[in-house]
This record gives structure tokens, sequence and C-alpha cells, in this order.
């Protein structure tokens, strides 16, 4: 039945001719949303979609907020020219609330646009601040596609080039449950990887400027390292004055259910200097940010770096859903649901050949998969199960290595008896999955 609408098989045929080939979309049938509510959205077709990926965390709290449409309207009404050549209420505001959410003492916030852009701010000031190119990072790490930000991604699949400006190191403490630490307790695999961080600061050609993580690491399939370990990479920069970043693009808003940032969960490694966010805070409006301690922030010898630096209308619209999400302890949310539907995958899960390992913090969570009975990752599994979760009316992510860990993460307002509706589709979708490949292999 997919593909009825001539009219979106016409706009499908011109986003092909016009759009990058690089460009890449889900599902064989590509979906165009026009509309949605709450945790559904509806396609061009009318055909109604729960939605357990939010774009990608985009949408933070629901969609069609009524509180978030009232104010970009209303400020849409008013004007739309931006430029941080003027003060803007909203911008301070929503400088002034994420500041003191930060747990950076002395935290100035400079907004942009994408999440990239907020990860190139933070290369930019603690290179600066530190006079040094080199960066730490951890292996198979997102962090964005600029010419700067790929620098810093730790997988050349991720990546459209191999040039980039920064000298980077890459140390292990991303992907924990393959490969040679597998079999390590938390405490030997915190150990591990120390020592693996110090024996690349060793090789280091003079200053290092800072080491940025992702507290989950979210493109890489939403793997989490054990508590201790940033607080145990803390003690190792602090001895040579190096920074620490710390990117919340996925982890921040509470998503991660016991924590409003993902490196709260490593609390003993105390604020980091360089906090960047984006995706959820804009509930679908471009918008992210850095926020530094106000030494490390002011360093730059500019006058300003962009035009927009958040307008009065994503400020505006930010600052409601972030009002929203604090009021209504959308955290809470996120550990209360997220526990329940991580335990109900684990148990369908249990049952499946399929999937290797269901994983995840709050409402982040990764489902990996493999050829049935092996420890084989399996993109096309991953896929076929995408293709069958739509049919089924239910939006996940994927991503991965490999391609092949489901990507589980809803607005934060779901409920319970949603969270319960998709887990019975993924079951299907599942067995679906996995039932075609067997098919495949005998024809
Ligand atoms: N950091 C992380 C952890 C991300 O997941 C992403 C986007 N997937 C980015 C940075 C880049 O953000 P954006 O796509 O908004 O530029």
């Amino acid at each position: 039945a997919a593909m009825t609408d001539p009219t979106h098989s016409a706009l499908l045929a011109r986003h092909r001719a016009v759009m990058p080939d690089w460009l890449a979309t889900y599902y064989r049938e590509p979906l165009e949303i026009t509309h949605g509510e709450g945790r559904r959205v509806w396609d061009a077709e009318g055909r109604e979609y729960l939605d357990f990926f939010g774009g990608i965390l985009t949408t933070m709290t629901a969609h069609a907020l009524p509180e978030v449409t009232k104010a970009v309207s209303e400020q849409a009404g008013r004007i739309l020219h931006s430029s941080t050549l003027y003060l803007s209420r909203t911008a301070v505001e929503l400088a002034e609330r994420i500041a003191a959410l930060s747990g950076i003492p002395d935290a100035r916030v400079f907004f942009t646009t994408s999440g990239t852009e907020a990860n190139d701010t933070a290369l930019l000031l603690a290179t600066t601040f530190r006079r040094s190119n080199q960066i730490v990072a951890l292996r198979n790490s997102y962090h964005g596609r600029s010419f700067t930000s790929i620098g810093i991604t730790g997988n050349s699949s991720w990546s459209p080039t191999s040039l980039s400006p920064l000298q980077t190191l890459y140390v292990h403490g991303g992907i924990r449950s393959r490969g040679p630490f597998a079999h390590l307790t938390d405490a030997q695999f915190v150990a591990a990887c120390v020592e693996d961080l110090r024996d690349v600061l060793g090789q280091a050609n003079g200053t290092v400027a800072a080491l940025i993580a992702e507290p989950v690491q979210g493109v890489g399939g939403f793997t989490s390292p054990p508590d201790g370990l940033l607080a145990a990479f803390r003690e190792v920069l602090a001895e040579r004055g190096i920074l620490w970043i710390t990117d919340e693009v996925q982890t921040g808003w509470g998503r991660t259910g016991d924590h409003f940032w993902g490196w709260q969960a490593h609390a003993q490694a105390g604020p980091p200097d360089i906090l960047t966010f984006a995706k959820g805070i804009g509930n679908g409006l471009s918008m992210g940010g850095v926020v530094a301690r106000a030494e490390v922030m002011n360093c730059l010898d500019a006058n300003s770096l962009s035009t927009f630096g958040g307008s009065p209308v994503t400020t505006a619209g930010a600052l409601a859903n972030l009002t929203y999400l604090v009021d209504h302890d959308l955290q809470g949310n996120a550990r209360r649901v997220g526990g329940l539907l991580l335990a109900r995958l684990q148990s369908i899960a249990a049952a499946s050949p399929v999937v290797r390992e269901v994983r995840g913090r709050g409402l982040m969570i990764g489902v990996e998969l493999v050829e049935p009975g092996t420890d084989e990752p399996s993109p096309a599994i991953a896929t076929a199960v995408l293709e069958a979760a739509r049919e089924g009316g239910l939006l996940i992510g994927k991503g991965g290595r490999a391609g092949n860990v489901l990507r589980i993460a809803p607005p934060l307002t779901l409920t319970v008896a949603e969270a319960e509706r998709g887990a019975a589709v993924l079951q299907s979708a599942l067995s679906e999955a996995h039932a075609a490949t067997t098919e495949g292999q005998r024809a």
C-alpha cells in the first residue's frame, strides 16, 4: 500500500533529483511526516506512527506541545529577525537557566544552530585556551561532520573526508561489550582505559588541549562506559591541565533518567570545563550551544562568532520547552518509563536469537542485533526490523559502528501504555525480520 499517493512519489523523485546523493533517508519508501501530536506522528498518506526516535532525539518533550507552539508563534508574529548585535530577553533567560542547570561554576553560555557548531565552538575554545590543536577523543565517538568535528569523530564511515585541522589521539572507553576488554570487570576496564590514556598522552607532541567524550555514545550505538570512567580520566587530565569537554547533544536534559546530564553519572569527576548541547532543547527547532566557565569562554579575542547565536524564535521555543521539561519532571518520567521499557525489551530479547544485547539508560535504549545465534553484527536484520516496525506503526532509529543497533529514544513524555505498545510492535518486528532472514537463507 506504500506510495499510493502520487504527490508523495513525485516528491520523492524531485527530492532525489535536487538533493545530494549522499543524503541518506530511512526506509525503502522514505517517510514524509506531515504532522504530529504527543508521541504520535502522521505521514502524507494519513498513516499514524508511534514515535520512538523523535527525529534523532530532537523532539524532547512532545510533538506539537502547545506551550512551545504558542511561544514560537507569538514570537514569530512579533519579529523573526535575529542578530547577536542586539539584546534578546528570551536568549538571556534561557542562558541563565542553562548556566544554572549545567553544574559549571561561573558559567557562560553561547548559543549555536546545531550540535556540530556547538562542538566546533568548544574546540575553538579549548585549542585557543591551551594553544594546542591536539585533542583526545574516544574510539567510536560521533561529534559531527564539519571540517573540525570530523577530526574527533572516531569512525571513518561517519566522516566525509579524512582531512582535519586537528591532531586527534583516540583512546579506549567507547565500546565495551566487544573487543579486547569484553571479559574485564568494570574496575579492570576503567584501569585499562586509564593506562591507555596515560600511554597516549605520553606519546603526544607537547601540550594537549582537551578530552572530549559523549557520556553515552549515541550514533555509536547507545553504549555507556562504567560510571567511574570519566572520573578516572579527569584525574589524569587535571594533573596536566587538560580540559574536559562533555558532549551532551544526545544525553542532556534528563534523557538518561538518573541524571540531568550524562556527565553526572561520573559526578566524582566534578563539573566539566566545557559542555555542549543541541537536538532536544529546541524540540525540533535548530538550536545548540556551549557552556564553559568564564575563564575558558572568554579566552577568545573575538567579537561574536555568528549572526544568530540563538534567535528570538528558537530561544523562545527552547525556553518554553525547557520550562515544561523541568516543571513536569520529565527526567523522572524517563527514569520510570525507560526502566520499564528496558526490562520489557530485555525479556523480549531473551527469547530472540537475533538480539545480542539490550542496553541503555532512561529513554535511551539500544538493541544490538546479530545473525541468528551468532556474535556476528547484522545490519541487514536491523534494516529489516526498521521496515517491519514502520509497517507496524512504530518509528525507531539505528546506529552502531556496523549499523546493527536499534536506537530507541522517544519523546520524554512517553507513557507506560505507549511503551508497552511500542515494545509489542518491536517484538513482532523482530520475529518478522528473523523469519525473513531464515527464509532468505533457505531460498
Ligand atoms: N554530537 C553528538 C553526540 C551527536 O549525536 C550529534 C548528532 N547526531 C552531533 C554532535 C552533531 O549534531 P548536529 O547534527 O546537530 O550538528
